[in-house]
């Protein structure tokens, strides 16, 4: 693994639905250690694309590498175990489980059709248990929620859930976490907390690809930041540069 090489890289990759180009020839590299950010207005492609890198989406052409390894044809499964780990905007009700047990299979689906866990069959879970016990605690310590590991997960409430799905996230170890919309619908004191950890996370190491809605967040967030719209990369820069963009402008404007 050299730490040189991009930790993701897209070739040229294209999604059409109907007539409709919703991914449009998009080749991204994102560097290993940063946190980048991505926008666009609404219907610009974002989710879209994060469902081509994560294998949620069967794409039209194009390529998707992690750590150099064509992943194209890989089940959102096998991505995560190269390395490629996402949240999805809305998290899932665990469904029956416990924040503990949730903890213990890891991240959820990364089909984001059922909560079949990713990478323990059920009788696997037993098994596996003792040994992730700690980590899962650790990582409940970490996100400030250790105090729920008991809790069934119908009683959490939406804050506390994205914080859960986001530590679950960590119990693979992945190379590039995919957040998408993570303080969507989030109080702004969460907010701030989810921003904390997100940034302790990154300076430990911790590569993130983050979709979001909220511009003072991600640009107090990430850098740099690629900007999409008619799904192609508008422009890719820093916070500062995406800001005084006339293009950029013109696309919210315009959207
Ligand atoms: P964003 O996340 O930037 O708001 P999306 O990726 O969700 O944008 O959508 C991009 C375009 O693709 C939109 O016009 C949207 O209506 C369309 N689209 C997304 N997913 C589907 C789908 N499953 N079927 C049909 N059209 C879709
Ligand atoms: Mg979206």
């Amino acid at each position: 693994l050299d730490k040189d090489d991009p930790v993701l890289k897209t070739r040229g990759l294209e999604k059409a639905f109907g007539g409709l180009v919703a991914t449009d020839d998009v080749s991204i590299e994102i560097e290993r250690g940063t946190i980048t950010g991505m926008i666009g207005p609404n219907g610009a492609g974002k989710s879209t694309l994060f469902n081509l890198i994560s294998g949620f989406y069967e794409a039209d052409a194009g390529s998707v590498f992690v750590n150099q390894t064509d992943v194209s044809d890989m089940t959102p499964p096998e991505r995560a175990h190269e390395g490629l780990v996402r949240t999805f905007q809305t998290p899932r009700r665990l469904e029956g489980m416990s924040v503990r047990e949730a903890m213990l299979v890891g991240p959820g689906p990364q089909t984001g059709e059922s909560i079949f866990p990713l990478f323990f069959s059920a009788d696997d879970v037993t098994r596996e248990e003792r040994a992730n016990l700690e980590q899962a605690e650790e990582l409940l310590e970490r996100f400030e929620i250790s105090h729920l590991i008991d809790q069934p997960s119908t009683d959490l409430s939406g804050g506390q859930l994205k914080l859960v799905e986001l530590a679950r996230a960590f119990t693979t170890n992945p190379d590039i976490l995919l957040l998408d919309e993570p303080v969507a619908g989030v109080n702004p004191t969460l907010a701030n907390d989810i921003k904390r950890f997100i940034r302790e996370l990154n300076e430990e190491g911790q590569t993130f690809l983050i979709i979001e809605h909220d511009m003072p967040f991600i640009m107090d967030l990430a850098d740099p930041i690629i900007v999409l719209d008619q799904g192609r990369v508008l422009m890719e820069g820093s916070p500062k540069e995406v800001r005084t963009d006339d293009r950029v402008i013109e696309a919210y404007l315009g959207g």
